[in-house]
């Protein structure tokens, strides 16, 4: 089929020895095949744990997860395997997810056996790696195959990890923050590199950012996460011209220059830590967040109603839509929480 679909509802997800974190509750998302959909929101957001999900690092106490219409069972077995595969993650440190005692060739070489594509002798390996390296555009190959992870700059071995990554031949890329850890300059080549594969091998790209302007740059669509809730999405384009929640035109307001890939305010390696400083004021606690809309403590359009009742998706012109009570085109109080529909 044409589409190519991942949905996963969530609700919670209980860490051991902790209160449950509801660390993402009810978002439904759906990638489709040669399309970057970006999931923006600040650290404690809950988009990592998106990505994460996905990739099954660990289980949602509920919800459900489809690899092009088929259900995929969180336990072994051929459709989860078949899933490992064809969904593959891109970490934020390519230095930390690179093992420092293996070369590029070790690292790739190893990820085409585990997906049955190194091939039958020698020659064929050699292929696979030249193929591999030149799809990353680490060309010469052989200038780049035999070096240790601390022989690249930080850039190449993103670009290293992206090859790995490809070695499994997926249809889907989870890409979390791939290059806030990177140089500014560098960015940009990375993420060109990322649409290049999208487009060429017609890749479905999850790209989660706390960068609305490189979401603008760089993706298809555009998810607003806040405090583990999606609120607003549609064209990265129309999202980001015309932010219709409040949290998304504060969020705009606050990136210091939208035409460029920005790192604002980013210290290398801070990595989440430094992300919610951004936007003004704190991101709620996930263990108790704030009843009615989360997102209320902070809203400089809060209503009454903000405060008890959780407000639903409104679908606005163009594929837009935010969860903000200010388009439910009524402005009477309703006394009773609405429930948010599936
Ligand atoms: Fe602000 Fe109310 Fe909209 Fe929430 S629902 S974003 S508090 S106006
Ligand atoms: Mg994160």
């Amino acid at each position: 089929s044409k589409h190519f679909r991942v949905r996963r509802t969530l609700r919670s997800i209980a860490e051991r020895d902790r209160p449950v974190v509801h660390a993402v509750d009810d978002v439904s998302l759906r990638l489709r095949r040669g399309t970057v959909t970006a999931v923006v929101g600040e650290s404690g957001s809950g988009k990592s744990t998106i990505a994460r999900l996905l990739a099954q690092l660990y289980p949602a106490t509920s919800g459900e997860l489809r690899l092009s219409g088929k259900p995929v069972r969180a336990a072994r077995g051929k459709s989860f395997r078949a899933y490992c595969r064809q969904v593959q993650l891109i970490f934020q440190d390519p230095f930390g997810s690179l093992n420092p005692t293996h070369t590029v060739r070790y690292h790739l070489t190893r990820a085409l056996r585990i997906h049955g594509r190194a091939g039958r002798t020698a020659a064929e390996l050699e292929q696979a790696l030249t193929e591999l390296l030149g799809r990353v555009h680490l060309t010469p190959p052989d200038r780049y195959v035999d070096k240790f992870p601390h022989e690249l700059s930080g850039g190449q071995r993103q670009r290293v990890a992206i090859a790995r990554a490809m070695a499994a031949d997926p249809k889907v890329l989870l890409a979390d923050e791939p290059v806030s850890m990177l140089d500014v300059s560098i960015r940009l080549g990375i993420l060109n590199l990322l649409r290049d594969l999208k487009e060429r091998l017609d890749l479905a790209i999850l790209y989660i950012t706390h960068d609305i302007a490189s979401a603008r740059y760089f993706a298809d669509e555009t998810l607003v996460m806040y405090a583990g809730r999606m609120v607003e999405g549609g064209d990265s384009e129309t999202v980001t011209q015309r932010p219709a929640h409040p949290y998304t035109q504060l969020l705009i307001g606050s990136a210091p220059d939208p035409d460029r890939i920005t790192g604002a305010g980013e210290e290398p390696g801070a990595g989440d830590a430094t992300e919610g400083e951004e936007a003004g004021g704190e991101p709620p606690s996930l263990i108790s967040p704030p009843p009615g809309c989360r997102f209320h403590p902070r809203c400089p359009m809060a209503m009454a109603r903000c405060r008890t009742d959780v407000p639903p998706r409104f679908d606005l012109a163009d594929g837009q839509w935010a969860a903000c009570w200010l388009y439910d085109g009524t402005t009477e109080e309703r006394p009773a929480p609405q429930e948010a529909p599936a």
